[in-house]
């Protein structure tokens, strides 16, 4: 847990978050800025500062695992969705600890931005 750290601090409960789902490894809760209907970003618990620092596979896993129940949980699991890490400057990523965006509600195109 890092104290500056946004993400750590939804995690401890010390500023609030929409939560969506959770388990005991990861975190789902919803992108205060979202750019699609469903917007929903998924975090491991503990602190990683993003792919570019993950070690630990079963982690990883875990956390693909809770995107997937998200998109079934907000009703996007059939119809589509786009699961995506931002990492490092150049990849556009922002907060320093690991988040997929789970987006889905609408037509995702390619390339991205
Ligand atoms: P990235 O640019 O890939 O690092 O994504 C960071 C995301 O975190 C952005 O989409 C922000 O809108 C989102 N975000 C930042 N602060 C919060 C917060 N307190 N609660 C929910 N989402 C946040």
């Amino acid at each position: 847990m890092s104290d500056t750290c946004i993400f750590c601090r939804i995690v401890a409960g010390t500023i609030p978050a929409t939560i969506v789902a959770s388990s005991d490894t990861a975190m789902a809760f919803r992108d205060l800025s979202p750019q699609a209907p469903v917007h929903v970003l998924v975090i491991p618990r503990r602190h990683t500062a993003s792919l570019a620092d993950a070690v630990d596979a079963a982690e990883l896993g875990a956390v693909l695992a809770l995107a997937a129940e998200v998109a079934r949980i907000e009703g996007v699991a059939e119809s589509g969705y786009r699961v995506v890490t931002n990492a490092g400057p150049e990849g556009g990523q922002t907060v320093s600890h690991l988040h997929l965006h789970v987006l889905g509600g609408r037509q995702m195109h390619w390339p991205p931005g």
